[in-house]
This record gives structure tokens, sequence and C-alpha cells, in this order.
């Protein structure tokens, strides 16, 4: 191990929702203009898939360094970590870190074992991505100490008590707000014109002043480990002026619907041009995470943390507007909804410009984190890869992501022996130039693309007479078996949770 003096800080920030697509320095013209400076000082595994297309088992994936699978955060298994599964933060805690959970997604809390090492969370309420604050990026807060309180209190309520979940009334309203985001868009105009501005703000302003709190506290020597998961790049998306000009455009946003199981039950369409507006404002969002970003490493830079800093920049999942059919995530693991950025800033900014094109995975990064501090490593699981040694090694086996529901509820219908009716666990592997899809609908089915050059998946290459297409599929049947024998929902189902997941449109 280091001298604690020269320990690193390590900073994770998950950019929730944000695709690899949409999170390019060198696009043109540049919609991120911090990550374009940045990028400088990183490394872009540019192969990165998140191992699961929804919030909870890809956080529980990248702070276990485990797949879905093995650590049983899925919707088949238990939606709840573990405690006997160790965290990137129970270790660093135990080398004498100080550790912090920053989350606006309130699935990253305490509920659901996830902040488990943390010496201190803080998690946004389920209301918040339904929020944008609208308010210049330079104020973190709204002015007034009356808002400020009220706030306070409202997260407070939303942290520390346990879930009541929703009224009765807020939870028929839910999906009818998600069907006609209009109505709370108009709501959000109103408020914009009060301010005179023509962006829709950030949810979860409170996540930077908290930060800079936090940090100042800990004295300069002792080392941190920060997890910070922003959330603005999520639906429902709210109408910019800059992307939805003047009433006509804004009636056609309007007739957009937002609401995910209207979509897969085929009772709402968007078309082409509806999609693409919702694209544009998705992009709007993650312009607001770039220049949020710039104000995290900023707090890190004022305490003269940065040099000494390890940052990995990543999303747990992507989001998709009509690719292969599918509308935001969970659904389907198209490449939009599971190539995901990753981007590691070594102290120093060691060997930083550069990117690494093999395929990578989250559950790589509590190896890589442990691999700079020179922890004992234990015996990871031999998926995992250090991406030190990403592009000097050849990984063994192939890179997994798995969508693993329809939803909850849903999953109350999917019989241990195997599938039921519109159940579509899918498993996608990777390696080398192939990606593999086992479908578990009705009734079990392989695709199969040469994806570095059909990144639409457009060309169904399946034989089974390809031994490597073969060995993709049997490792994808495995996964599938470890996932079908998981704990049943039932033990562990929560009236109160899946009220919450109801709300956010998870499921029916
Ligand atoms: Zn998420």
């Amino acid at each position: 191990m280091p001298s604690t003096s020269v320990r690193p800080n390590i900073l994770l920030v998950v950019m929730d929702c944000v695709r690899a697509a949409d999170f390019n320095p060198s696009e043109s013209p540049p919609n991120l203009p911090f990550a374009r400076e940045l990028a400088g000082e990183c490394i872009r595994y540019t192969g990165a898939v998140s191992p699961s297309t929804w919030t909870l088992p890809s956080h529980a994936s990248l702070f276990t360094g485990l797949y879905p699978w093995d650590h049983g955060v899925h919707s088949v298994g238990d939606i709840h970590l573990s405690e006997n599964i160790p965290t990137l933060a129970t270790q660093l805690h135990n080398v004498g870190y100080s550790c912090a959970s920053l989350s606006a997604n309130f699935l990253i809390s305490r509920h659901f074992g996830l902040t488990q090492g943390m010496d201190m969370a803080d998690w946004g309420g389920w209301w918040e991505p339904y929020l944008r604050y609208p308010i210049g990026l330079s104020q973190p807060l709204p002015p007034g100490w009356a808002r400020k309180s009220v706030t306070r209190l409202l997260r407070k309520w939303a942290t520390n008590r346990d879930w009541t979940g929703p009224s009765p009334l807020l939870q028929r309203l839910s999906p009818q707000i998600l069907e006609r985001t209009y109505i709370l868009d108009a709501a959000h105009r109103v408020l914009l014109k009060l301010k005179g501005s023509t962006r829709v703000g950030v949810t979860s302003p409170w996540i930077e002043p908290e930060l800079v709190r936090w940090v100042s506290k800990q004295p300069s020597q002792q080392p941190v480990f920060c997890m910070i998961n922003l959330l603005d790049a999520h639906e429902p998306y709210f109408s910019s002026e800059e992307v939805v000009h003047g009433f006509r455009e804004w009636v056609r946003y309007a007739q957009t619907s937002q609401e995910r199981q209207g979509w897969i039950s085929g009772s709402s369409r968007n078309t082409p041009e509806m999609l693409h507006v919702l694209h544009e404002l998705y992009r709007t969002h993650i312009r607001d995470i770039d220049n949020r970003i710039g104000r995290i490493v900023k707090v890190f830079q004022d305490s003269g943390r940065w040099d000494n800093t390890m940052l990995i920049l990543t999303s747990d999942h992507g989001q998709t507007f009509g690719e292969h059919g599918q509308l935001f995530h969970i659904f389907g693991v198209g490449e939009e909804g599971v190539r995901v950025p990753l981007w590691v800033r070594f102290p120093e900014g060691r060997n930083g410009g550069s990117t690494i094109d093999d395929w990578a995975s989250l559950v790589d990064v509590v190896p890589t984190v442990k691999r700079e501090l020179r922890m004992e490593c234990g015996t990871p699981p031999s998926y995992a890869l250090p991406l030190q040694d990403l592009g000097t090694r050849p990984r063994e086996g192939p890179v997994f992501t798995i969508s693993d529901s329809y939803g909850y509820i849903t999953q109350y219908s999917l019989s241990r022996e195997g599938s039921s009716q519109g159940t579509p666990i899918q498993v996608a592997t990777y390696a080398g130039d192939y990606k593999l899809v086992m479908d578990c609908s009705a009734q079990e089915s392989f695709r199969a693309y040469r994806i570095l050059t059909d990144t639409r998946e457009e060309h169904n290459i399946w034989s089974e007479s390809d031994p490597n297409l073969k060995d993709l599929s049997l490792s994808a049947a495995q996964v599938v078996r470890k996932m079908l024998g998981a704990k049943a929902p039932e033990a562990t189902i929560n009236p109160e949770l899946l009220a919450r997941l109801r709300v956010w449109g998870y499921v029916e």
C-alpha cells in the first residue's frame, strides 16, 4: 500500500442514462466543452458495455465488480445487495478512506443496499426527475432561504424515513404525467418565463453544494472516495426553447408520449420526428451534465486534491429513442441501450488523451481501482479485468450484458422453469468482432452480428456451425440458467418499493 499521504482520491461519476454515442468529446459542433478538455487527461475505453439495462443491477456491478447473476441484484432475483458482498466503498473504508455517495437517483440508497461502506450517503427524492430547477447553472440552489429550507426538508424526509410509498393518487397520476408530460412542461415553462430563462434547468441541484460541504470537512491528507450519480439525462424530457421553438413546435412536442409501458403495449406511438425532438432534448441535458462535471472537478481542484485524483466517468446504461423499436431503457440489449462512456483519469492524468477499443465492462472498475491502490485483490472473478491490463492481455471469456425484465411486476409471471409469455430476458455477449444475443421470449433464439462494422445490428449472421458463435451461445445460455436459478422475487418483494418503481414507469 502506498503511504496515506499519497493515496489517490477516487471520484466516481455516473451519468445515468448517458449512452456512449452521445458522449463524444470530438463531435462537431461540440456539445461537451468540458469533456473535450478533460479527454486530454483521460483514457477512454470505447468498447465499454454496461452489465445491465437499468440502474440497480448496473450500479451493483459497478460497486462490486460482479455481474448481476453473481451479485443477485436483478428483477428475477433480489433487488437488494447482500451485505455479505463487499463493495468498493466497504473496501476503501477499511483501508482508511472517507467515503461519500451523492446520488440524484433514489435507487442508489440504503434501501437497496447500495450505500454500504459509505460514511455519508445522500440521495434524491423519487420526484426529482420530474423537477428541473429553472435556474442558471451558476446557481446551484434556488435563491432564498425558504426554498432552500423546503428543498432540504423534503430531501431529509426522503433520505431518513423508511419508504411509505407515494400516495395512491400519485401512483394513479404518474402514468398520466408520463403520457402527458406537456402538463408538467407547461408548468416548467411558466417558471422559466418568470425567471427570464430559455433553458430547462438541472435536476437535484443540491449535489454540488453538498459535495463542497463534505469535501471541505475532510482533512487535506485524508483520501476520499466520492460516488456521484447525475440524473439529468433521465426521462421525462421537458422542452428547452433552444430545441422546441415557438408555439407550433411546442404543440408537436406536447403530442409526444414518454410513457414506456404505453409504448410497449402499443397504445402510444411517437413519430420519428417526435423521437428526434426527445433525443435532441436529451442531448441538451447531457450538455448540462458536462457543465456539472466541470463544477465537480473544480471542487477537487479547489481543495488541492485533483492532481492526486483518479476519476472514473461512466454511465449505468444507455437510452434509446426508437432504435430497435425501444423507448428509453430497460428493454432489449441494442447498442444504444448498453454501450456507455467509460473514461478513467489516472492520477496526474497519466497516459491521458488516449483511447482503448477492446471490450470493457463496468465490472472492471473495482479491480482497476484496487490495482491503482495496490490493494490485495483476493481472487476476483475471472471475467473482470483491471483496465490497466486492457489491450495488453486477452480477457478470459466474453463481456456480457443482460436485459433482465419487463419490469418487476411482469417478473411475477416468470416461472422458475423458464420464461413466460412476453418476458424477454435477453443476454448479449461480446468477443472479438462478434455480438451474440440470446433472446428468451416465448422460445429461445439467437442472433449475431459483426458488431464492429454492423453497428446497427442489421445483418444477422447467426449460425450454429460457426464455432465462435456456438461458444458465445453456450456462455449466454449459462448466464440465463444462472439468472433463472436465482431466488424468486416473491420472498423479497416490497410493495412500497414497487410503488416507487411504478411511479418511474419501471413496472406496470
Ligand atoms: Zn440508470
